[in-house]
């Protein structure tokens, strides 16, 4: 057989998804990239060398998607087959095909990465699903009989659903609570519309219900129905109500009008684009000919950046501590917000909220820094350089510094334990992996792991579905031995 390194010197350049020009894309909020099309997909699935003793792609995605066999499956024109096998590790493939970090994960583990481009996986993975779908297709995974058991889970986000999906397709009976009126949690109301299209969570809703799963929507577990009763009803309960404590800066007058929140000012403006109604958990800021300033650097702070764009803000900027090769937000992300008219500042710090006599925010005052040693997590410190402030002007600063786990007095008291920092404890001696300190409470995504991907949410539901099973089968031999 040939080298292989002849065959890697023969492979022509990584093209991936076009992307809608940036004058025009800022107009609105539809999604940003176009899907591939036939003659695209085929180029890219070319492109794949089918590592197969060492499918390194396939080891570094959450869920080990089996990639190069679904690109061959591709290559071949068997767009249903390849739909079929992407369903059996991942119950939303269209979805992480767009919103994952793939330079970081499948992608950025491709032999072919530092040479002619890492195979488009998240592009391909995406156009498997989009195109079977419009064909028709649809997943058929029947359990070969109905389960007896019953599971109640908590929160429709990827971690709920990855749950849900696995349960239903075993025979068992799910029912699904959310708050929201819409399934996804953070891919409906968090992830921007221009990086994922909100319609393809109510399709996902419809494939979902056809399975059998049975959603509650606008029903909040400790305010519409109590914790104890699920616990009563159900076998089991799965605990996936990710993490929504909002981190602050510490600085004085942080309550002044026109400083927001990062997660409420997406969701409001989501909310406006799905055509819903405001809510005061929610509210609504006027962003048109405003001067807005986003602090902070990662993937929350990008989507603001480019929401703030599309809602017409005269300038909008972001002002983050460290320089730019230590941002944590993605490189394409910064790229787009760059694009699209954003400004950047690195190596600035928050030291005040500048005010106007009516109290409203009229500025943001920072001082330069520079790169310090690396601190216990291993990335270096900003530095303040003494002598450097200055005052920026703003008339709205939005705060996007992440989230830590939010209060949840419903769990008090139910024997469920959280630790220093609210995280929910899974796992230990003689516990699997997902399982809470009470026997018949699971739990897993961005509630027990901290905030983190969706991918990973949903890798921990399938898990979580894959404990339950084996607690099912386990008490169900006990019962027999009995
Ligand atoms: P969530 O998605 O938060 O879902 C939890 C659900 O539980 C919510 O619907 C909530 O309403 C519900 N809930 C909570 N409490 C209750 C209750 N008491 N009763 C009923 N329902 C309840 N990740 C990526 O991989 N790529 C991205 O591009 C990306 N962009 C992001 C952008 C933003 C702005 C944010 C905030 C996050 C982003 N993430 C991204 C992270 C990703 O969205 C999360 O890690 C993931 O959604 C976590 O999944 P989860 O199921 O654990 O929780
Ligand atoms: Fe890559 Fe994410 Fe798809 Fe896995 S789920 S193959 S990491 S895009």
């Amino acid at each position: 057989p040939e080298p292989q390194n002849k065959i890697i010197l023969r492979k022509p350049p990584r093209k991936g998804a076009e992307k809608r020009a940036a004058a025009e894309r800022k107009t609105h909020f539809d999604e940003i990239y176009h899907g591939l099309d036939e003659a695209q997909a085929s180029y890219e699935s070319e492109r794949c060398l089918y590592c197969a003793q060492k499918a390194w792609c396939n080891w570094t995605c959450p869920v080990h998607n089996a990639i190069p066999d679904l690109i061959r499956l591709v290559q071949q024109g068997r767009i249903k087959e390849a739909a079929q096998l992407s369903h059996q590790t991942s119950s939303l493939p269209e979805i992480c095909g767009r919103v994952c970090p793939q330079d970081r994960l499948c992608e950025g583990a491709c032999t072919l990465k530092n040479r002619s481009g890492a195979v488009t996986v998240g592009n391909i993975e995406r156009y498997i699903t989009d195109s079977a779908l419009k064909m028709g297709w649809r997943p058929s995974f029947v359990a070969a009989l109905p389960r007896r058991e019953r599971v109640a889970v908590i929160g429709a986000g990827p971690a709920g659903l990855g749950c849900a999906d696995f349960l239903a397709r075993e025979g068992v009976k799910v029912d699904v609570f959310d708050r929201h009126p819409e399934i996804g949690g953070l891919l409906t109301f968090g992830i921007p519309p221009f990086k994922l299209d909100k319609s393809l969570l109510s399709q996902r809703r419809e494939i979902f219900s056809e399975m059998g799963i049975q959603f509650h929507l606008n029903c909040e577990i400790g305010r519409d129905k109590s914790f104890h009763q699920l616990t009563e009803e159900y076998d089991a309960v799965f605990l996936a109500m990710g993490t929504y404590g909002l981190m602050t800066a510490g600085l004085e007058h942080e309550d002044a009008p026109g400083v927001i929140q990062a997660l409420p000012f997406l969701i409001a403006n989501t909310r406006r684009v799905m055509g819903l109604e405001d809510s005061s958990d929610y509210p609504w800021t006027e962003l048109k000919g405003k001067q807005v300033v986003v602090l902070g650097g990662g993937d929350t702070a990008m989507d603001c950046l480019r929401t703030s764009v599309r809602r017409e803000a005269a300038s909008v900027t972001c002002a983050y501590r460290r320089d730019e090769a230590s941002m944590p937000g993605s490189r394409k992300e910064v790229t787009n917000a760059r694009e699209e008219g954003v400004e950047f500042l690195f190596n600035v710090q928050p030291q005040y909220i500048a005010r106007d006599a009516r109290g409203q925010v009229s500025g943001i005052g920072l001082i330069r820094t520079e790169m310090g040693a690396a601190g216990p997590d291993g990335r270096r410190r900003p530095q303040p350089i003494a002598g450097s402030e200055f005052e920026l002007p703003a008339d709205v600063l939005i705060m996007a510094f992440g989230f830590r786990p939010h209060a949840m007095p419903w769990l008090q008291g139910s024997g469920v334990r959280r630790d220093d920092d609210g995280l929910i404890i899974t796992g230990g001696t003689r516990r699997l992996a997902t399982q809470t300190t009470r026997d018949n409470v699971f739990a897993g995504g961005d509630a027990v792991h901290g905030a983190d991907l969706v991918v990973t949410a949903m890798a921990a539901g399938h898990q979580a579905a894959r404990d339950m099973l084996a607690m099912f089968e386990r008490n169900a031999a006990s019962q027999l031995a009995v």
